[in-house]
């Protein structure tokens, strides 16, 4: 399924204070934007706005050709993964992988080898049988995002889903998701984060969000050689950090070599 994401104006407002201030940005098929920007700039508030979770005071919200603006969440073909993986404790991984299926009524049948292909992409399989508290925190974050992947979305909406772990964790989970971008080339990845590294190593073009605004969009090359706007030019400020590849599956940010691939690099 091929779907980009469209927001045309969109508002939102909580009592009566605007926290998302006429947004108008397009996520092509197939690409990765990261939503970039400090705390309370309204980056999650944009992604709920996609996913359903939050009515638009105004404008419209599309997911490719389709006005999803009043479809309740499970209408809209996206999958979703948040920061504190928010796994059912009581269910094993299968049926964790499995929950989104069955409550879209796909065929029992179907299900099985959905199942398994998700945790199979994620690296899950031998972990079918266990429970959410026999994992570690990277392995919980990777069954949230076989659930995610189990429903086969155009639109996979990723809201800091690394910030929970630690570092040496969220670079090898960082690995994994530029691996699944390249293997679901159709899939268009909405990525909310703060963390310019990620959005770096990750988005094929980063949105700038500051105080409820878009203030600028780009790739991350046009974002850091010639930034829009001041508030773009203080906030990723260190050019150093612009990233070089320096062969297949690895990066240098700011002289570190970072590997982002370790299937077939
Ligand atoms: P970000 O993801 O950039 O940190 P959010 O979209 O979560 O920002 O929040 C934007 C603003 O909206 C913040 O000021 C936040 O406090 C406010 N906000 C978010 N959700 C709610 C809510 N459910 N009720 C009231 N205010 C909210």
């Amino acid at each position: 399924m091929t779907s980009g994401i469209r927001f045309d104006r969109v508002s939102v407002a909580y009592d009566g204070t605007t926290v998302l201030d006429a947004l108008d940005l397009t996520v092509e098929p197939g690409e990765v934007m990261a939503l970039l920007g400090p705390s309370g700039s309204g980056k999650t508030t944009a992604l709920r706005a996609v996913a359903g979770f939050v009515r638009p005071a105004s404008g419209r919200v599309f997911i490719g050709d389709r006005d999803v603006t009043d479809l309740p969440p499970h209408r809209r073909g996206i999958g979703m993964v948040v920061q504190q993986y928010a796994l059912f404790p009581h269910l094993r991984v299968e049926d964790n992988v499995a929950f989104g299926l069955k409550a879209r009524k796909v065929a029992r049948s179907e299900i099985r080898g959905r199942v398994a292909e998700a945790l199979e992409m994620t690296g899950m399989a031998s972990y079918a049988r266990r429970h959410p508290r026999e994992l570690s925190g990277g392995q919980q974050q990777r069954v949230a995002i076989a659930r995610a992947l189990a429903i086969r979305p155009g639109v996979l909406l990723l809201d800091e889903p690394l910030s929970a772990l630690d570092a040496q964790l969220r670079s090898g989970m960082l690995a994994e998701l530029a691996r699944l971008h390249r293997e679901l080339p159709d899939v268009s990845i909405l990525y909310v984060t703060h963390d310019q590294v990620e959005a770096l190593t990750l988005a094929d073009r980063i949105a700038v969000m500051d105080r409820a605004r878009l203030r600028d969009c780009g790739t991350p090359r046009e974002l850091y050689r010639a930034p829009r706007t001041e508030f773009t030019a203080s906030f990723v400020g260190n050019a150093n950090l612009l990233p070089v590849t320096v062969g297949p599956g690895t990066v240098s940010l700011a002289g570190t070599e970072l590997k982002v691939d370790t299937a077939d690099a």
